[in-house]
């Protein structure tokens, strides 16, 4: 996830602000950091913003929750992937030694 500072720099490059206050809102406190991020609060917490920062920086506060959950989204994705992978490793590997078994087998003499 993005850290404050790099939530700074994004809003920074897109508006010429950085709206570390916003950021540092968001993040800075960690038993309200979950409760700041919370979707169903963007009315509420978005209409506060609005009131202090416009519509910029209304647009802040909800490009810093996208942010956050696609940056969650993208590591999730990522450990899925690595799980898969390994499972497709690990069912290749089974495969090849099935196959290596039945070859093996063939090779018996008959009893
Ligand atoms: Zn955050």
């Amino acid at each position: 996830m993005p850290n404050i500072e790099e939530h700074s720099r994004i809003s920074l490059a897109r508006t010429g602000k950085d709206y570390a206050e916003i950021h540092e809102w968001m993040d800075r406190d960690p038993e309200k950091k979950v409760e700041h991020h919370n979707v169903s609060r963007i009315c509420e917490f978005g209409s506060i913003i609005r009131a202090k920062y416009g519509d910029e920086g209304l647009n802040e506060y909800v490009q810093h929750i996208y942010d956050a959950v696609m940056a969650r989204y993208m590591m999730g994705k990522e450990i899925i992937g690595t799980a898969i992978s390994a499972s497709l490793a690990y069912h290749e590997e089974i495969q090849r030694l099935i196959k290596g078994a039945t070859l093996r087998s063939k090779e018996w003499p008959d009893s």
